[in-house]
């Protein structure tokens, strides 16, 4: 097993990753920007090592700065956490040529994984069911964009192929505006992620976000843990995920999660991994996959019981999985809610001092968060701060117990989403399940 591992991110995952390195009696390296002195991971690691400025261009995306770090503290790895770096193939290949492992997939993964369409031709290729598409990119030919789009039959999505974070997507609903469509979209792609290449896929217009959990090994060996319904989105941003997805029959599961699994083995695959589906009409269609731990991943450890960061630890140290697909089994159901540092009715980000912070507790309440009373969240990342995760024996019980854990969360000093995720957890039409990626900014009136 390594010996020391840095955590290139910060907050909550860099927790995250601290407690499972603990465990496996790894030390830590904790790497941060001259305003995350105070960060909680920053505190409890072995060692700290701050690798520039707040901005996070200069901190935790200056890439010599990091290996510079792993080189200073002798440390064997890095693990990049989720985003920033964590699905940067130049990143992962300049740690591997400078001698450390990357936890992570290859750097030829992630490349390939990183621009939709390579992703999709290489899933297609294994067998995973795809949304029906120009399959490739839209070449300058108005006659031949406009044909493919009958044949596909509007509305129709034009999506960037080196987009992510929801940008770069356009939707298009009748012919007379598809030209401009096309072209303001690439527009924005070449200046928005250097690369002006967009695709055209079916827009599917009431579909779910359901996704599925990969685990792969160095030795030919791939599993799922299941799939996570992650619907609830705003600005296609997830807000609740739960595992398992309401209404999913186990057969379904089973057959998806093994065409999963297979896409691992036939792409060499390595590590964690999430097989991202639009679901409509009992069909799954392909969207992404993301290369590396998700948000959301501590629902799907809750159900199966699965330690997921101590799994992607082992088989990047090259261990054989210890599991078959056998042993995974899927134990009750599991809603997680993202706490974010935002204004309640316009979803700006309030950083600021928190005042005053009580976790909630009890049976199956999980409180993923590095905040503590006296913590500034600082104005320059993500307004995400916490997640609290609640497991029960079925999904209403789980919905009940979460809304109880809301009610005993206090976060005070600056303003949060708690009070959308109460409302939330208490609305009807979720609470009998299935809701679509639509429902959330219908609900709030935004769409
Ligand atoms: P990103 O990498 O930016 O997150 P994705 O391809 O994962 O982009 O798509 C993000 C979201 O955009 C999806 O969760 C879904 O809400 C919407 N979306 C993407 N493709 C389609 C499609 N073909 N039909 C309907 N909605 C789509």
């Amino acid at each position: 097993m390594f010996e020391k591992v840095v955590i290139a991110n910060r907050g909550e995952i860099a927790l995250r990753i601290l407690r499972a390195c603990r465990e496996l009696s790894i030390k830590t390296v904790a790497v941060h920007s001259s305003a995350d002195r105070d960060l909680k991971h920053v505190r409890l690691a072995d060692e700290s090592v701050c690798i520039g400025p707040a901005d996070s261009t200069h901190s935790y995306l200056n890439i010599p700065a990091l290996i510079s770090a792993a080189e200073v503290t002798d440390a064997v790895a890095i693990h990049p956490g989720y985003g920033f770096l964590s699905e940067n193939a130049d990143f992962a290949e300049r740690v591997e040529e400078s001698g450390f492992t990357f936890i992570g997939p290859k750097p030829e993964t992630i490349r390939i994984m990183g621009d939709k369409i390579s992703a999709i031709e290489a899933m297609k290729a294994s067998g995973v069911p795809c949304v029906p598409g120009s399959d490739g990119p839209l070449r300058d030919n108005h006659d031949e964009i406009l044909a493919m789009a009958r044949k596909i039959g509007y509305p129709v999505i034009i999506k960037a192929a080196g987009g992510g974070g929801g940008r770069g997507m356009r939707v298009v609903n009748s012919e007379a505006t598809l030209l401009h469509s096309v072209a303001l979209t690439k527009v924005e792609a070449g200046s928005f992620f250097g690369n002006d290449i967009v695709y055209m896929e079916k827009f599917l217009e009431n579909p779910r976000h359901i996704e599925f959990q990969v685990l792969a090994d160095t030795h030919g060996n791939a599993i799922h843990l299941g799939e996570r319904d992650c619907s609830m989105q705003r600005r296609h941003q997830k807000v609740i995920e739960e595992a398992p997805a309401p209404g999913i029959s186990d057969e379904l599961r089973q057959k998806m999660g093994k065409v999963c699994a297979n896409a691992c083995i036939k792409t060499g695959y390595r590590g964690v991994g999430t097989f991202e589906f639009l679901y409509e009409n009992g069909e799954f269609y392909f969207i992404e996959m993301n290369t590396r731990l998700q948000v959301e991943h501590p629902v799907t450890e809750m159900i199966t019981g699965i330690d997921l960061v101590k799994e992607q630890l082992l088989v990047a140290a090259g261990e054989k999985l210890s599991y078959t697909q056998e042993d995974i089994s899927f134990n009750g159901h599991a809603i997680e809610c993202r706490i974010n540092a935002e204004d309640p009715d316009s979803f700006m980000p309030c950083p600021g001092k928190i005042t005053n912070f009580h976790a909630p507790g009890g049976l199956g309440v999980r409180v993923d968060s590095h905040i503590y009373s006296g913590y500034s969240v600082p104005p320059h990342y993500d307004s995400m701060i916490g997640k609290l995760i609640c497991h029960a024996s079925d999904r209403e019980t789980a919905l009940v117990r979460m809304a109880g854990a809301l009610d005993e969360l206090v976060i005070d000093g600056i303003k949060t989403n708690k009070a959308l995720h109460s409302r939330l957890v208490r609305d009807a039409a979720f609470m009998a399940g299935s809701t679509s990626i639509h429902y959330l900014e219908k609900k709030l009136g935004l769409s």
